[in-house]
């Protein structure tokens, strides 16, 4: 079980929720960081008291280092910040909650220093997989996904031979547009695609359900945690989102894991395995939830996630021009400067433009995340 643990977006979703699994466990919290919301962050070292902080730039940090200015917490700020917090001793555990490719740099630090990773920023294994799995493989540090469809092939996978399984399977909720033909999407609103059925997140990653890009994203993120390749990897919509996901084994036995829709659980799960611990989350009633259903996905309304197979099985730097494209896109959409069936629009142009390189290194694929994020905002 993690005894100290540095959280990378400690004011996001997943951050706050980490915080109060935390703080029922008893876990120690040396490092928190934020982009902006410096009131939050704020509370949160008053009652953590974490050695080090960070937020988005030196005017925040100076603002905050004034609030904080009784207290003996280091004020950071920008990319050193968060690598400074991604690697402070006291640390056994770094929780990966920040938002998009932002994430990467701060997590192969951590590894880089031999910390476990309990992984929420699914963009860093979708943009970097095959460097980040060498890296946590050459340091010895175990990766333990946050994300509640990883984290129940996890458990699914757990006590049986790799050998053995046939093919993993993802569910998918099929977000708030499920059966809306493609016409019918050119009309939707960013208020229409904020609203996800079952689970409350952080705008990026609700869009991102919306368009199935989530789930895309989680292809290629089960890839590199689990390592089987695309073929073996295959998506059911579930609408209910009982099931968070399956393995399906060679001898036709499927074993499944379901719970609430609370992410606290697969949270807490990360910070403890393989110890179970209890805690007052809130429980599944099978006689509650209705019926389970299940669908194929619809990628003829929702072409992202056909994108992410293609990005995958191009490889190299292909699926880090997907994800850069598609955080610049979103971006654009949340601003309401361009309609929601322009996000695979947008992509699928980067990605045809795109020449692969197969064998990338850290700085290319910061270089091809840039160069994405250019073209979809007409700048290139
Ligand atoms: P969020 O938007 O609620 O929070 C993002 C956090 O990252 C905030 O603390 C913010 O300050 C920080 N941040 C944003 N941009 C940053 C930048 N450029 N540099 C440094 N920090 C930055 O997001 P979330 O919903 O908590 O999601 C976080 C990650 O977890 C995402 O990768 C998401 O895909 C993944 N995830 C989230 C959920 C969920 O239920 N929310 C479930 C599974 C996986
Ligand atoms: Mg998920």
């Amino acid at each position: 079980m993690a005894g100290n643990i540095a959280i990378l977006g400690s004011t996001g979703s997943i951050g706050v929720q980490t915080l109060e699994v935390a703080r029922n466990l008893g876990i120690s919290v040396s490092a928190l960081t934020a982009n902006s919301n410096i009131d939050l962050i704020e509370k949160q070292a008053k009652e953590f008291k974490p050695q080090l902080i960070s937020v988005g730039d030196s005017t925040l940090a100076f603002e905050l280092n004034q609030r904080l200015k009784k207290m003996n917490i280091e004020v950071h700020y920008g990319l050193e910040g968060l690598k400074a917090a991604a690697s402070i001793a006291a640390a056994d555990t770094v929780v990966t909650s920040i938002v998009g490719v932002a994430g990467l740099i701060p997590t192969i630090e951590a590894i880089r220093h031999g910390k476990n990773i309990a992984l929420a920023n699914k963009e860093t294994l979708v943009t970097a997989g095959s460097i980040v799995v060498s890296e946590a493989a050459a340091h010895g540090i175990s990766i333990f996904p946050v994300d509640s469809e990883h984290a129940a092939i996890y458990q699914c996978l757990a006590a049986n031979r790799r050998q053995d399984v046939e093919r993993l399977i993802l569910t998918a909720s099929g977000g708030p547009f499920r059966g809306k033909t493609p016409e019918e999407l050119e009309k939707v609103t960013v208020a229409q695609a904020l609203k996800h059925p079952n689970w409350n997140m952080g705008s990026k990653i609700t869009i991102d359900s919306a368009t199935l890009m989530n789930k895309g994203l989680e292809v290629i993120e089960a890839r590199w945690l689990f390592d089987f390749t695309p073929d073996r990897i295959k998506v059911v919509v579930h609408p209910q989102s009982i099931i968070h996901s399956m393995v399906e084994y060679v001898d036709g036995s499927v074993i499944a894991q379901l719970g609430s829709h609370d992410m606290r659980i697969p949270i807490q799960l990360a910070l403890t395995w393989p110890d179970r611990v209890l805690n007052s989350f809130s429980r599944l009633d099978l006689l509650k939830c209705g019926s389970l259903t299940f669908e194929e996905p619809d990628m003829e309304s929702f072409p992202c996630l056909a994108l992410a197979f293609e990005a995958l099985k191009a490889d190299g730097t292909m699926p880090a021009v997907m994800n850069g494209a598609n955080e610049a896109a979103v971006e654009l959409f949340l601003k309401g400067k361009i309609g929601f069936c322009d996000i695979p629009r947008l992509i699928s142009r980067a990605m045809q433009v795109h020449s692969v390189n197969i064998k990338p290194g850290l700085d290319d694929i910061i270089e091809v995340d840039g160069w994405a994020r250019k073209m979809v905002g007409g700048l290139l």
